[in-house]
């Protein structure tokens, strides 16, 4: 008899450890599988943290983090996000991902129900189901855009929260101010709560980001220091949203974290005196590679922000054949089951650099133009 907890049923994280396995088995890999930026975390952040560890600020913070960090990016909310936002109504946490585990805890009770568009972040259904509550998936296919009466649709008296991620992993897909009005609405009507990860906004090419908790009070802004300052390893998020909640979040914060690193906040802080432009680097990145695979014949839905694009699989094959066939020719993909119910999309993240991207459109060109595998020819 196992010891392990039936509550792990829910995580099946084998794809990306076997895209890992891959990349350390192959000579000399083309890895778009990875879901980090190709910066280094600027010196003037690392500096920060060793002159914090130098002046032995290493000790806890208080639950909900530094206040000037939580006041710094409560200004950045409101002049950025048009959020209404104070710093005691942000709280900081060891990473969004750790800071989504937080929300759910404090706000859903076993059979409660939760609804993720497909395809998702994994965290969002899985940590949900974890806990006891019901996910009510809604595809997205084949645009990649939520659609409004699958929403109202799903809608019972048990529904409490949407969750939004815009720009979105592993689609690209950006929703428009007009899509977050109308859902916006629609929670208001029903009176849910939204999650809104916006963890990529500053990823994002020929349309402009809107922040849902700028007109809709009952959202959870949730964000973080991991894509925007290249800090993934650092584990540094926050989330903003209404006061009773992050009341909430920060008593559970108390007796789950203690404290986010206090080394990771003080770099923090300076990282946010210095935002990074990487908008025309990754425009550039993400026209390239959107070009290329449209010559090879590939349709692209989605990939207006984050760096990631998301596509199906040529020939019928499925995602892992796909994912099979790239990895023969060095070439390293995560199958879309790790982010979706709906099999047959591969994602692709141009996170990392321009080279690496050329010579991942050399190996795709190949792979695209393989014949079909015999299970698909028409033998007729
Ligand atoms: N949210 C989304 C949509 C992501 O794609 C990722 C990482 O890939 C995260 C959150 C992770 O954030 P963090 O590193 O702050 O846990």
């Amino acid at each position: 008899m196992s010891f392990i907890s039936n509550r792990l049923q829910y995580f099946d994280s084998g794809d990306f450890q076997r895209a890992i396995e891959k990349q350390s088995e192959l000579a000399d890999p083309i890895d778009l599988s990875i879901g980090i930026p190709e910066e280094l975390t600027a010196e003037h952040i690392k500096a920060a943290g060793i002159r914090a560890i130098q002046q032995d600020k290493t000790s806890y913070t208080p639950a909900n983090g530094l206040l000037d960090l939580r006041a710094a990016i409560a200004r950045k909310l409101v002049d950025e996000n048009n959020l209404s936002c104070s710093a005691a109504a942000v709280t900081i946490v060891p990473g969004l991902t750790t800071g989504l585990l937080l929300v759910y805890l404090a706000l859903l009770d076993p059979g409660d129900e939760i609804i993720v568009f497909d395809p998702y972040y994994p965290p969002y259904p899985h940590l949900a189901s974890m806990i006891g509550a019901h996910v009510v998936y809604i595809s997205t296919l084949p645009t990649f855009q939520p659609d409004l009466p699958s929403i109202e649709a799903s809608i019972t008296d048990r529904t409490k929260m949407i969750v939004i991620n815009s720009p979105n992993n592993p689609t690209g897909a950006v929703y428009s101010e007009k899509t977050l009005r109308k859902i916006a609405s629609i929670a208001e009507q029903h009176n849910l709560l939204v999650i809104s990860d916006e963890i990529y906004e500053h990823f994002i090419y020929d349309v402009p980001h809107f922040s849902i908790g700028s007109i809709y009070p009952n959202t959870i802004t949730m964000n973080g220091f991991s894509k925007e300052y290249a800090m993934t390893g650092w584990r540094l998020g926050y989330i903003a949203g209404p006061q009773e909640i992050i009341d909430a979040i920060n008593q559970l914060q108390q007796y789950v974290v203690m404290s986010s690193s206090s080394i990771a906040q003080h770099a923090g802080l300076s990282a946010m005196e210095h935002r990074p432009q990487l908008t025309v680097k990754y425009k550039q990145k993400h026209d390239f590679l959107v070009k290329e695979l449209q010559a090879m014949g590939y349709v692209i839905h989605g990939a207006q922000g984050a760096f990631y694009i998301f596509v199906k699989a040529p020939h019928d094959l499925t995602d892992v054949e796909f994912a099979d066939r790239a990895s023969d020719y060095g070439l390293i993909l995560v199958p879309g089951r790790a982010f979706s119910r709906l099999h047959g999309y591969v994602r692709l993240s141009y996170g990392t650099d321009m080279e690496t991207l050329e010579r991942a459109v050399k190996a795709l060109a190949k792979i695209t133009a393989l014949p079909p595998p015999s299970h698909v020819v028409n033998l007729e």
